[in-house]
């Protein structure tokens, strides 16, 4: 074959880790048959779905096989019902949205990869440590990106600096994949400002937006005022609602978002009617569920119980002294590797000497270098033996 490709993908660096992690736990099994791993690696969700989302699932799917109630493709944008849902889902932090700016997705992930169709060459902004999507999207496209620093003097939370160019595309998440620090509503101020003042557009993962339970933290950016005129919102029913395997997430594209004359929720729309032909109805009956009251109950139970291992790894961490972010009002906990130790030397040592896995802060952006992630998504019993296993080790 003689055919150009996308050279940027060049670009790439080996997408290494997940797979680097099975690997060496896998030949440490080979050497150590009879060892009990215990994975606080794990960035899904494991508890099962609830009883509203399945009666709901189910429901629809009988509906699918009746000639009176068959639907065929459904609408590119959402169904109306489910785009209700989440306005009122919304109401509950006092913001109003347009139905028009709501967009059904089949998860986060895919806008965050997409939306860099929409636009031009901008400088992109990202923070580094952070969920790797945003990076590899852009530089597939051949973007100019400069990163964010997270590091201890910040928390892991970089803010605007007055260096930074005018018109770029900020991505920001909160709370972050890896490090489980959160903006609170001041400092989310500062960007919405920040992004006003210089013509910029931020784009605002929210994927983790459930595990909020302090008031002083926004669950929307759209809390902050101004911030329907600079930014997009991306969100998902993976973990609030333990959609991981059904797949449905939304993307806010407020109305008065402009740029060269062109509202930025028409660009989104035409591209989604040519690329994305919509989620099944079943999985959005499901979506709606998960967002009525009972369903809220009902996932917000799972989150308490993926929260209340947060809280005794927390405590293991105050206990022993040791730098950390997250774990408060975000499944992961993020720590600073003892005596300087590398993250992947850390993973190693973890292995061996606690035979409990984690991830390490390097593959989640260079300074992410000297720190890990563990995260509370095992159960109660397994999390709490590897806190007996890491109280020895660390
Ligand atoms: N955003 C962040 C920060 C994530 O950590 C993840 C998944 O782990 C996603 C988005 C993807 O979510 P979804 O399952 O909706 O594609």
């Amino acid at each position: 074959m003689n055919i150009k490709l996308n050279s940027n993908f060049d670009q790439l660096s080996e997408n290494y880790l997940f797979s680097e992690i099975n690997k060496r736990v896998a030949k440490y099994k080979e050497y150590n048959p009879n060892r009990d791993i215990i994975k606080l690696g794990i960035g899904d969700v494991t508890l099962p779905l609830g009883k509203n989302v399945i009666e709901a699932l189910i429901h629809a799917s009988c509906e699918m096989g009746k000639k009176e109630t068959f639907r065929g493709y459904p609408p590119e944008y959402g169904y109306n019902f489910l785009k209700e849902a989440i306005l009122k889902y919304y109401k509950r932090f006092h913001v109003d949205l347009d139905l028009n700016s709501v967009f059904i997705s089949d998860g986060a992930k895919s806008d965050l990869g997409n939306i860099v169709d929409i636009f031009g060459d901008n400088p992109i902004y990202i923070p580094n440590p952070v969920y790797p999507v945003y990076l590899d999207s852009n530089r597939m496209s051949g973007r100019d990106i400069y990163y964010m620093v997270g590091s201890e003097n910040n928390n892991f939370l970089p803010l605007p600096k007055d260096n930074m160019k005018k018109s770029s595309i900020i991505y920001l998440c909160s709370p972050n994949n890896p490090t489980g620090s959160l903006y609170n509503q001041e400092e989310l101020k500062k960007w919405v400002d920040f992004a006003k003042e210089n013509g910029s557009l931020i784009i605002y993962d929210s994927a983790y937006e459930a595990f909020i339970n302090d008031d002083k933290y926004p669950h929307s950016i759209y809390e902050i005022n101004g911030a329907k005129d600079c930014a997009i919102e991306i969100c998902s029913f993976s973990k609030q609602a333990g959609f991981t395997g059904l797949r449905c997430g939304w993307t806010i594209i407020p109305m008065e978002l402009e740029s060269e004359n062109h509202k930025i929720n028409k660009l989104w729309e035409r591209r989604q009617a040519t690329k994305f032909n919509g989620v099944s109805y079943p999985v959005q009956r499901a979506a709606e569920a998960a967002l009525s009251d009972e369903g809220i109950l009902e996932c917000k139970n799972n989150i308490n119980y993926y929260m209340e291992n947060a809280k005794l790894l927390s405590n293991l961490f105050d206990e022993k002294g040791i730098y950390y972010t997250g774990g408060k009002n975000s499944p992961y906990i993020w720590f600073k590797c003892p005596n300087g130790m590398k993250s992947w030397d850390f993973f190693d040592y973890l292995l061996e000497n606690a035979n409990v896995v984690g991830t390490p802060g390097a593959g989640f952006g260079t300074f992410g270098e000297g720190y890990f992630r563990i995260t509370s998504f095992n159960t109660h019993e397994k999390t709490k033996e590897a806190i007996e296993r890491l109280k020895k080790v660390l």
